[in-house]
């Protein structure tokens, strides 16, 4: 039996305050706090959310004697780049951040040629213990705060407006919670970076909610509370496996809240929001990839609004589990569709940078590389 983890450590130093950690009105108390008007807030939030900058001696708007103060008190460097891996050509681009206590953490930067997705972290470690996940291999180093989970898009922005991706300058457009950690055991931290990203300009990057995908491992209390905001953000749910008895030894949460509840949830979530839901599947090899167990997701799926996305396994280092062979994924799509239920089969990016989907282990990586 894995100890479920849902309180994060408490960092032993929190990270500073940042612009990104505060709501619109919150910003503009601090700035009066510290004796400046609160249009210098707004100016700052315009240079890191439009122009994703936070040098602030490059802000030629913001008077010189003033941008050490604001930069304390709104700007404090929270993601320290360590490396930066690529593959595909390029077009896959694996970065590892260092965070102002040491604790490292990734995201992955993917273009395609319809758009551009960063996934990003919301806890450094994962607590939930899914076996088949190198990040829950590690365990749960501590949750990120709103700016540290907000920092990693700009960052992403920032390479996406500079052209560092082949095919020249674009845009970001896309933002997944797939990377290290379980954004609903992170709740208040994600809706803040959430209403960050999707916040218009000047207030946020102005991504649309609909561009974000939210991906959970199914714990229900947070896809309720997620329910009650208004932030339709695409859920997407790790499901796995149809049945109880193997989810519960895949996914160990599944002994908190079974199937039927996960697909509840989501389903009132559907309903509140109109947003079909995603179901994640990662298929590994004679585990959950049989025909009778499509046949179930099948029968349990054909009535909801939810798309599947079959995922490849990516076998983490020492597992004895790996992919599924390519004909039972063949049939288990085909059953599926037989029930006329949506289904892909996700691509494997990033695969040779351990920049896929379970994949992200920033623990191993040493600090100093
Ligand atoms: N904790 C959240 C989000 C991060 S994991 C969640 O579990 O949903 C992002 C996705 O990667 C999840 O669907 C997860 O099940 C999947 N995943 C984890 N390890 C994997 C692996 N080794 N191969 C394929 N997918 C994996
Ligand atoms: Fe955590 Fe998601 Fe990995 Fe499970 S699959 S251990 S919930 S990151």
């Amino acid at each position: 039996m894995v100890d479920l983890v849902f309180d994060a450590p408490i960092a032993k130093k929190k990270a500073p305050i940042h612009l990104a950690d505060l709501t619109v009105a919150e910003r503009k108390e601090r700035a009066e706090e510290l004796g400046l008007p609160a249009f210098r807030a707004n100016q700052l939030a315009v240079h890191f959310f439009t122009h994703h900058n936070d040098d602030v001696e490059s802000f030629t708007d913001i008077p010189k004697e003033l941008r050490t103060s604001l930069a304390d008190a709104f700007l404090p460097k929270l993601l320290t780049l360590v490396k930066s891996v690529t593959c595909d050509g390029g077009k896959t681009r694996k970065d590892l951040w260092r965070l102002h206590d040491g604790v490292l953490v990734e995201s992955v930067l993917m273009r395609y040629t319809d758009r551009t997705t960063v996934c990003i972290s919301s806890q450094a470690g994962c607590g939930m213990g899914c076996p088949f996940c190198a990040t829950g291999q590690a365990g749960l180093t501590r949750n990120l705060s709103a700016g540290e989970i907000t920092a990693q898009v700009v960052m992403a922005a920032r390479v996406c407006d500079l052209g560092e991706m082949p095919g020249g300058p674009t845009r970001l457009s896309n933002v997944v919670f797939m990377g290290m950690g379980e954004p609903m055991a992170n709740y208040k931290a994600v809706m803040q970076s959430i209403r960050n990203i999707t916040n218009p300009q000047p207030d946020g990057l102005g991504i649309g909610a609909r561009s974000v995908t939210l991906s959970t491992v199914g714990l229900v209390s947070g896809i309720e509370k997620l329910t009650q905001e208004d932030l339709p953000v695409t859920l997407a749910i790790s499901l796995h496996t149809p049945d109880d008895e193997l989810r519960n030894t895949l996914v160990p949460v599944n002994s908190r809240w079974q199937v039927k509840e996960v697909l509840a949830a989501a389903d009132k979530y559907e309903m509140k929001t109109g947003r079909r839901y995603s179901i994640e599947y990662a298929l590994i090899r004679d585990i959950n990839d049989q025909a009778w167990r499509a046949d179930l997701l099948g029968r349990l799926l054909k009535n909801r609004n939810a798309h599947v996305n079959l995922i490849p396994l990516n076998p983490t280092p020492g597992s004895k589990w790996t992919a599924s062979r390519r004909e039972d994924e063949a049939a288990f799509v085909e059953i599926l569709e037989g029930y006329s239920v949506a289904v892909t089969v996700r691509d494997t990016r990033g695969r040779e940078i351990d920049g896929a989907c379970g994949q992200l282990a920033a623990a191993e990586v040493s600090g100093n590389s």
